[in-house]
């Protein structure tokens, strides 16, 4: 049945990483892919992690199939992240959790549930988004449209016009919004800027689908979630896709999580039967170890310690690689403003670099980085760090 069908192009971004084992250029440096890298330019296995690897060793006695959500206890620890451990959210059991194959199952759970409900719905992404978003909604069926996001000229958010479109967007739909380091900016919403983004959601009902993939990797655990917080605190629907793969350096392991907070505990009870179908015709229950080692870690109060200061370590690297950076590229001589990079959260920046100067670095110094300028800060090391300054700072002559 293949004979007459056209392969299908590569993943943009997994397909820069093909290219890139294929360069034979001992210098060869990959910023295209989204995983964290430690100085020596490997993804490490956090040592929290390794412990409660270790500790399920002696102690699972069991490969049975999960619950249809996973295991209670993995929720409970997902809630008491993103809410805070006293929040009302919880203590009304006005959310309900699903573990879910990483945070892409969550989008996909979460998209495939409310299509059920909501048929005709669009999904809204912001200009520019992680492009797995349209695909997630597009598979699951619904139109996309687009809100203004990035400003390239500012290095900022388009609030106004941002706020504009919100206040556009019919009852029912959907607005898909990252909480924290936006994928692929870096660049993100504060404080009172969230309060109206909440207010209108709550004026015009259409349903928030926040995407939490890097909680803690902008400022404290506690710092990224204020936007879930303020969700949380208008008593309204809305629905979270977290992820820890990258605050765990779980990227293998899918352990991710899909978040229903509703009104009342008995609307909850509701939503939660229904993703509970969802998630059966889907991939029927989650895979258990990543969320095993995620709950040993955040149940015990030492390990807890411990990944909290890892999770530090990998934020911090990603700010002192940013300003090595920029600095760098001002001791070259470089004209062109990158303060910004600066300023930028997460690990991506959106570098500024046009799809000419990015194609120039690849073909003339084997340096990878998606098109749209797209930089995994992570991605730099002590080690390269001279090498690409010098190389940006050659391609911008
Ligand atoms: N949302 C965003 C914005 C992401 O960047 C990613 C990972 N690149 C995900 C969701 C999905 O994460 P996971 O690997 O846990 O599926």
């Amino acid at each position: 049945m293949w004979k007459e069908i056209e392969a299908a192009p590569a993943d943009a971004i997994l397909g820069l990483t093909e290219a890139f084992k294929k360069d034979k250029n001992p210098g060869k440096v990959n910023l295209g892919v989204g995983v964290f890298k430690d100085d020596a330019g490997t993804t490490p296995i956090l040592n929290c992690i390794k412990t409660a690897e270790k500790k399920l060793v002696e102690t699972e006695t069991t490969k049975g199939y999960l619950p249809i959500p996973g295991n209670p206890a993995y929720g409970a620890g997902v809630q008491k992240l993103l809410f805070g451990a006293d929040s009302e959210v919880i203590r009304s059991n006005r959310a309900a959790t699903l573990h879910t194959p990483g945070g892409t199952g969550a989008l996909r759970t979460g998209a495939d549930l409310l299509k059920k409900f909501k048929p005709a719905a669009k999904v809204w992404v912001s200009t520019p988004t992680w492009a797995n978003h349209k695909g997630i909604f597009t598979a699951a069926g619904y139109e996309i449209a687009d809100y203004p996001y990035y400003n390239a000229e500012t290095k900022g958010v388009k609030y106004d016009e941002l706020i504009e479109t919100l206040e556009g967007v019919p009852a029912g739909d959907v607005v898909l919004m990252h909480v924290c380091c936006h994928n692929p900016t870096g660049v993100d919403l504060v404080g009172e800027q969230w309060d109206k983004v909440v207010e209108i959601a709550k004026a015009k009902g259409w349903t928030p689908f926040l995407d939490f993939a890097y909680q803690g990797f902008g400022d404290s655990i506690e710092e990224d979630r204020a936007a879930v917080e303020k969700f949380a605190a208008a008593g309204i629907d809305f629905v979270v896709a977290s992820s820890f793969s990258k605050n765990f350096g779980l990227y293998n392991e899918r352990t991710g999580a899909f978040t229903i907070v509703t009104p009342s505990a008995e609307e909850t009870a509701v939503a939660l039967s229904h993703a509970k179908l969802t998630v059966r015709v889907n991939y029927s229950n989650p895979p258990a170890h990543g969320g095993l080692a995620a709950l040993t870690v955040l149940a015990d109060d030492a390990l807890y310690e411990q990944w909290i200061d890892e999770v530090a370590g990998m934020r911090d690297r990603i700010k002192a690689m940013r300003a090595k950076l920029v600095d760098g590229l001002v001791a070259r001589g470089v004209e062109q403003d990158f303060s910004y990079i600066k300023e930028q959260r997460g690990m991506f920046s959106f570098s500024g670099l046009s799809d000419d100067i990015v194609e120039w670095l690849k073909v003339n110094k084997s340096i990878y980085i998606v098109k749209g300028g797209r930089i995994n800060v992570a991605g730099l090391t002590s080690k390269n760090i001279d090498y690409v300054c010098d190389a940006i700072a050659e391609a911008l002559k």
